[in-house]
């Protein structure tokens, strides 16, 4: 796809970013992920649940979602009235890229008497074909009120969801997709780490395989790791989760040395997204200006959509991406806590 760019450079970037922004009544999202110069012009940084229901409750006419495209779509289901753009509708995600709509409902079909609980990170297309959707810190609270007879599909994340199966007992057939990001972070690189920083906690998402979450202290969300990297006493953490979060970590608490566990053999870029690298200040302007790449889905998918995400938010008793304090949420690895108790490692969504 041929992205349009600008010479516009430094503050005059930053200047027309923030008049196009006012001209256009438009809202900037920033996932966590993203660049440090993108979070820092954001109106709203956060997790992609978050982030849309924050837009939804603004009176903007455009919301600038800079993350990938099925947090942007997730932001336009919730806000069909509002015009929503992409920076680069390349940015897409592994988890997405690994289940196809079709294929998915071709599954489906094959197992007829099976429900379908999604993660988040999928596209508008399956979230349709879904009945329940999840976030990585409502997942357990949704699964603890589902039968224990009810056979359940979990997709597309195969990591989270075998995380789930092991901390609920539950039999669930999982898609076999994975975040690539999660999927490298090395165990022997973490070993390392922990070896030279033996006092340091270990925080990790459960996006992450059982390699990695075996040696984690904290499981749990993106926004809940941050939360545990603040409030920790400990001067040293190391961060199982895309680096760009330790951003806000060194903003919030400066005197905290916050280390990004490393991907492959300790020397690639690998342990970083690839498709939110994607986003530039420079296409943030340019869709601002043209007001496109612009997220379009057709009503249907968008009603059919809505209906597994407001379940979840029924389900999630409507905490969820709201920090979801008091929520019980994923059980800790090895602590037992019983459903319906509160994990204080996990919260947010
Ligand atoms: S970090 Fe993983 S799950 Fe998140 S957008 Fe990138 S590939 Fe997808």
């Amino acid at each position: 796809m041929t992205v349009q760019t600008t010479s516009l450079k430094g503050p005059d970037l930053l200047g027309e970013i923030e008049r196009l922004k006012r001209e256009r009544n438009a809202v900037i999202l920033a996932h966590y992920y993203q660049k440090p110069e993108i979070q820092d012009l954001a109106d709203f940084v956060g997790d992609s649940l978050d982030l849309s229901r924050k837009a939804a409750a603004t009176d903007a006419d455009v919301i600038a979602f800079c993350g990938v495209r099925f947090m942007a779509e997730t932001a336009k289901i919730l806000s069909p009235e509002k015009t929503v753009i992409l920076p680069d509708m390349d940015a897409g995600c592994s988890l997405e890229d690994s289940c196809p709509p079709d294929q998915f409902a071709a599954f489906r079909a094959a197992h007829p008497d099976h429900i379908a609980l999604t993660y988040i990170n999928c596209s508008a297309a399956v979230k349709a074909l879904s009945d329940v959707i999840v976030t990585s810190s409502s997942a357990k609270i949704i699964l603890d009120q589902i039968p224990k007879d009810q056979k359940i599909i979990f997709g597309p994340d195969r990591h989270l969801g075998g995380y789930l199966a092991r901390h609920t007992g539950r039999d669930m057939l999982l898609w076999p997709g994975i975040c690539i990001v999660h999927q490298a972070f090395s165990e022997t690189e973490l070993l390392k780490l922990k070896a030279e920083h033996p006092d340091a906690p270990v925080a990790a998402h459960p996006e992450c395989p059982p390699h990695i979450i075996d040696h984690a202290d904290h499981v749990g969300s993106t926004r809940s790791i941050l939360d545990f990297a603040l409030s920790s006493p400990a001067q040293t953490i190391l961060v199982a989760t895309e680096p760009h979060i330790i951003h806000q970590m060194e903003k919030a608490a400066p005197g905290k040395l916050f280390i990004g566990v490393p991907g492959g053999d300790g020397n690639c870029n690998c342990n970083m997204c690839p498709y939110m690298a994607l986003n530039t200040l420079e296409k943030l302007y340019v869709a601002l200006r043209d007001l496109k790449p612009r997220i379009e889905l057709s009503p249907e998918v968008m009603e059919r959509a809505r209906v597994p995400l407001e379940r979840m938010l029924e389900m999630a008793g409507r905490t969820v991406g709201q920090g979801d304090v008091g929520m019980p949420i994923i059980e800790d690895k090895d602590d037992g806590v019983p459903p319906g108790e509160i994990d204080p490692r996990i919260s947010g969504d």
